[in-house]
């Protein structure tokens, strides 16, 4: 358990809960230090930071930013970001832009294997600005085309599946940059998810390194106790602090319980070390 979490998402992108209500949410599970990190956005952090003042949240601003590196998709969370700054402002704008244009490829490739009506479909599940994956899986499991959330994008929406369209995102450079331009951290989030092999994954935190990228999601919800001690190893070996965060997407979305991670293993230096909010908590590394 922990009361910190530093990855979590509203219905600004694909969470179901609203910013207002995820931090009451998180309150009630006793976090004390939440980032927002919708993707690709930051429009819900105003909303956020409002609601956590009387829930005694203390609420971090963040984002988790698409990056293609070597025609892979990574995320990127910023934490600590200045929303503001213009040059984030408009990268996170031309990301979003692409993700209109991938949505439509999405719904004619669909359309291709002869499911029909998908784009409306998957914006009628877009609660406020953001279009992913997650809506048209929304969208497809509503229709029956899949049982649940889990096998609809093994399904339909991973490579070699009918809805899938390559896309490409910012580069890794340009968004390491903004975030650290913009007075964040970067966090290379939940890296056991990318199936990357040894040599490529070590070619990755070495450019990452190089750009200045600052940590490892060493904790995620979607990491196996394995791919934990895994990456706690290598942000050791390589310089990074850790961080840790759920994924949390809300109630119905198969991701983790938000602030239901494991604490960071030991010899872990956090990316919270040296931030006001996270000091006044007797949180344990160990
Ligand atoms: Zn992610
Ligand atoms: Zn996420």
């Amino acid at each position: 358990m922990s009361c910190i979490d530093l990855h979590s998402h509203s219905t600004v992108s694909d969470g179901s809960l609203a910013p207002a209500d995820l931090i009451r949410h998180a309150a009630q599970q006793g976090v004390k230090v939440l980032a927002l990190t919708d993707h690709d956005d930051v429009a819900g952090l105003n909303a956020a930071r409002t609601a956590a003042r009387p829930v005694e949240i203390s609420l971090i601003a963040g984002a988790e930013i698409s990056v293609t590196w070597r025609d892979r998709t990574l995320h990127i969370v910023g934490l600590k970001i200045d929303p503001h700054y213009p040059a984030l402002q408009q990268g996170l704008r031309a990301i979003r832009d692409g993700r209109v244009d991938r949505a439509a490829k999405i719904a004619e490739a669909l359309a291709n294997s002869g499911i029909d009506g998908s784009l409306e479909g998957a914006y009628g599940f877009v609660r406020e600005n953001i279009i992913s994956r997650t809506h048209f899986a929304c969208f497809l499991v509503s229709r029956g085309y899949a049982g649940n959330m889990k096998n609809v994008f093994k399904k339909f929406l991973v490579k070699g599946r009918p809805g899938y369209v390559p896309h490409r995102w910012a580069e890794l450079a340009d968004v390491v940059r903004w975030i650290k331009d913009s007075g964040g951290r970067a966090v290379l989030a939940h890296p056991g998810r990318y199936g990357l092999g040894g040599a490529t994954l070590r070619q990755l935190l070495e450019e990452f390194r190089a750009l200045g990228g600052d940590a490892l999601e060493v904790v995620s919800g979607s990491h196996t106790p394995e791919m934990t001690q895994r990456f706690a190893g290598l942000a050791a070996e390589y310089g990074f602090l850790a961080s840790c965060g759920s994924d949390y997407h809300g109630p119905d979305r198969g991701y983790g319980e938000i602030g239901r991670i494991p604490p960071l293993p030991s010899g872990c230096a956090p990316v919270w070390h040296d931030w006001p909010e996270a000091s006044a908590l007797a949180v344990s590394a160990a």
